[in-house]
């Protein structure tokens, strides 16, 4: 078991924050349209911390990355909405934005903090140190906010930048925020020592993406369900039919070991049995119910049939612990929605402790209405499949422990 999946590390519950400055790492990479927030459901879900150092008389700096600038200044990739939004939901708080993330603006108006304000800077992205890792930068963003370093941007902590991971070294205490502390409850604690049966569902468009993760629990979950594009470099290495459907054929060696492993360990790995077909993505009207495993030749597969999505979604209410990573088809077509949405619904009629990353099957699990019956919705696709694939994330060894 790595160091970090056992917890155990310091939350800002733990530690004095008043009169001291506070670096906060957010994620708050909201999607924009034009200079507009389409969703705010990122600054929402920040506001817990932020609001706790807030209330407890901490001058807090705020950073957080914004798409992918790389490295340059990008204006429509700027955090002045962001900061305008916080504004609004934080009334009564001086809420000021710097016109950089380290530079005159950042360094004056840090300057001026007083306890229970909050400076967001601009884009970390926008400095070429960050993605780099670079440590000056981080001695920069140090200055600003020298006293302590709060992580609650779990999207972001499996990669090895600058704000994730050389700067919190620089720092005597780097404790977690609500957020991060409660996807570690979840995919450390939880899913760690899982109540069993533990199954995982697997999905989405690319074996290569998940090797690592379904490598790491072939052995550790009691059944694990596969669907997406995924099942049919599965099927492929059983020596299945699988027409013209997506077929990662560099990756039938790993699944065939996957399928091994699984096999050894005792654990039930369900390739779907019954598929929804077309002759091709974009025809939807042509997309029928096939009865059989093997796709015909000229066919692609692009959902899970009705039995298999049936059956997916059985195991799914027998099992006491369900991690769901990836949709079943192409569910943002109607016509090869509905194993994804079946699934949903099953997740959300389920007694489990269910578990739900990625951010396609997150919208899924939205989309199907039923996104509050899910027991957590983790915020970071990439880093959730990182850490449950054992991996050490840098945002995550830098943390203090209790
Ligand atoms: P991922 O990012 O790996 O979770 O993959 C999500 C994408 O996989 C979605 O955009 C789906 O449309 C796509 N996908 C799922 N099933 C299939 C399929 N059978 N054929 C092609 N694309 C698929």
């Amino acid at each position: 078991m790595t160091s970090h999946s056992m917890g155990g590390f310091l939350s800002v519950r733990d530690v004095e924050v008043r009169g001291q400055k506070v670096f906060l790492r957010l994620d708050l990479n909201v999607p924009l349209d034009d200079g507009r927030i389409r969703d705010d459901t990122r600054i929402q879900a920040a506001l817990k911390t932020a609001s706790f150092l807030l209330e407890h008389g901490a001058m807090v700096v705020a950073c957080s990355h914004l798409g992918r600038p790389k490295g340059k200044c990008v204006p429509a990739l700027s955090l002045a909405p962001v900061a305008e939004r916080l504004r609004q939901l934080l009334p009564g708080r001086n809420v000021r934005f710097a016109a950089d993330a380290v530079g005159p603006s950042a360094a004056r108006l840090s300057k001026e903090l007083k306890p229970g304000d909050l400076l967001l800077l601009e884009n970390i992205r926008f400095e070429p140190g960050e993605t780099s890792g670079d440590v000056e930068l981080a001695r920069e963003l140090w200055k600003l906010a020298p006293d302590l370093y709060v992580n609650d941007a779990f999207g972001a902590a499996h990669r090895p930048h600058a704000s994730v991971f050389a700067l919190p070294n620089l720092y005597k205490k780097v404790v977690t925020g609500f957020l991060l502390e409660r996807e570690l409850a979840y995919l450390a604690g939880k899913l760690g020592t899982p109540e069993r049966p533990y199954l995982a569902i697997l999905g989405g468009a690319k074996v290569s993406d998940k090797v690592p993760v379904l490598k790491a629990l072939a052995d550790k979950v009691d059944a694990l369900c596969i669907g997406g594009a995924m099942a049919y470099t599965f099927l492929a290495a059983r020596g299945i039919g699988t027409g013209a459907s997506l077929v990662e054929k560099e990756q039938i060696p790993a699944a065939r070991e996957i399928m091994e492993s699984a096999g050894q360990a005792g654990v039930c790995l369900s390739l779907p049995g019954d598929h929804i077909v077309a002759r091709a993505i974009d025809d939807e009207a042509g997309a029928h119910a096939i009865p059989t495993q093997a796709i015909p030749d000229g066919m692609m597969g692009f959902d899970i049939g009705p039995v298999t999505a049936q059956t997916y979604a059985a195991v799914t209410s027998r099992a006491r612990t369900v991690l769901w990573n990836g949709p079943m088809g192409v569910f943002e077509k109607p016509a090869f929605a509905a194993g994804t949405i079946t699934l949903a619904k099953a997740m959300a009629d389920s007694k489990a402790v269910t578990v739900v990353g990625g951010g396609d099957s997150v919208a899924a699990v939205k989309a199907a209405g039923v996104g509050d019956k899910i027991s957590h919705i983790s915020t970071g696709g990439g880093a959730s499949l990182e850490l449950l694939a054992g991996t050490e994330l840098p945002g995550l060894q830098v943390l203090t422990r209790k």
